[in-house]
């Protein structure tokens, strides 16, 4: 008998079926998929440059167009999530020593602001207490102080529920000479966002909040200003994947014949596309009322059980994730695992600068709807009544 050259045996845990519990993904996201996106990325193969496949590109772009309210033709998906649309809009548009002002009311503009600092970009901070949203006062003093090049701002803040309202900020920015930068992972699809008429530069979003696609797709889109900007540059963006001039000939976005330039997850692509084409099915206006109509809904009821809201004014209250505090006495812990345990439903705690605080509530896509609703406040009753384990 030979003996084996294997030092690693094959792993017993992978010898058996994968498991997979069922779970109500009601945390900030990702959210559950419905049967036929999960289809779509099932679906066999296509080469990813295969026409077949350029054409699913083309109607992501067009869906993506649609989303965001944009005619822009610099529209495209990232192969990743949606912290590589946040690196891909930064290091593209930012050269070292370009100014970039990076609005801070939780932990999405603090990651903005260390991927920038990492670009070796100047980086000042405007900073409001998370809860609090940016007026376009507090904007306009951070623009004249330190002229910047690049304003970055969250509209869906998910660490802490913000909404942060666009309207102006992007007419205000151009008369400072200043490219607008806006992250909408969280709130695309589930609140009205409008990339053209708002005079958004750079938008991003990800796949896997209102569209309930799985994770590893970024939907992001540059106007021409951008543009402009980027061809200005002196210097090559740090990141060859994310080099936007490659990726823009990827996507068919510059006239030119396509090159390979990565080999594009095809089956995330394809489950991007479905999610896309669900909500041009539902059209955005029903998409945004139905996440007003649960959110409003799941806020009343948590009033009625006593428990505070973390975001006062109820119009910058974020349609998709709703803030609670974690009531006196109560260690949030106890209370996301009591309701895992119990009802399979996911709800996170806080993150970042809301850590401790609060319980966020995620009802995106096809979650938000009015039995999910009554189905957390229920668990959520019984984790504060009957579950002494919960009292600290
Ligand atoms: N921005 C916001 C507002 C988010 O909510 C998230 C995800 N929670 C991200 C960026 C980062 O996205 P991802 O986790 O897909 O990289």
């Amino acid at each position: 008998m030979t003996s084996s050259l294997l030092h690693v045996p094959p792993p017993q845990r992978l010898l058996q079926p994968l498991a997979m519990p069922e779970r109500l993904m009601l945390g900030p996201g990702p959210s559950n998929v419905p049967p036929r996106i999960l289809a779509a990325s099932g679906r066999q193969l296509l080469g990813h440059m295969h026409p077949e496949m350029l054409q699913v590109m083309d109607e992501i772009k067009a869906g993506i167009q649609y989303a965001f309210q944009t005619q822009n033709q610099l529209t495209l998906a990232i192969s990743g999530t949606g912290h590589c649309a946040m690196e891909a809009a930064l290091l593209n548009l930012l050269e070292q020593g370009d100014t970039v002002l990076v609005a801070i009311n939780g932990i999405w503009g603090q990651r903005a602001a260390e991927i920038a600092r990492r670009l070796g970009a100047n980086v000042r901070e405007l900073l409001k207490p998370p809860g609090d949203y940016f007026t376009l006062q507090d904007i306009e003093e951070g623009l004249a102080q330190q002229k910047p090049s690049v304003l970055f701002i969250t509209h869906g803040e998910s660490s802490t529920g913000v909404l942060q309202p666009l309207e102006g900020l992007g007419n205000l920015c151009h008369r400072y000479g200043c490219l607008l930068l806006v992250d909408a992972v969280a709130s695309l699809g589930g609140a009205p966002i409008f990339m053209d008429q708002q005079e958004i530069d750079v938008l991003y979003s990800g796949s896997q909040k209102v569209l309930n696609v799985p994770p590893g797709s970024a939907p992001i889109s540059f106007s021409q200003r951008a543009r402009e900007k980027m061809l200005r540059r002196k210097t090559k963006p740090q990141s060859f994947y994310l080099d936007m001039g490659w990726l823009a000939n990827y996507w068919g976005c510059d006239g030119k014949p396509r090159r390979y330039h990565h080999t594009a997850p095809t089956n995330s692509f394809f489950s991007l596309r479905e999610g896309l084409a669900m909500l041009a099915e539902l059209g955005l206006e029903s998409s945004w009322e139905r996440h007003r109509a649960s959110c409003a809904q799941l806020c009343q009821g948590l009033r009625d059980m006593g428990l505070e809201l973390f975001v006062k004014e109820e119009k910058a209250r974020l349609p998709t994730i709703t803030t609670v505090r974690v009531p006196e006495g109560y260690d949030w812990k106890e209370i996301t695992a009591f309701l895992m345990d119990n009802y399979g439903i996911e709800i996170a705690g806080g993150l970042g600068p809301s850590a401790g605080k609060v319980l966020r509530i995620g009802l995106m896509g096809c979650n938000s709807t009015s039995e999910n609703v009554t189905r957390v406040l229920r668990a959520l009753r019984e984790a504060l009544r009957h579950c002494p384990r919960c009292r600290l």
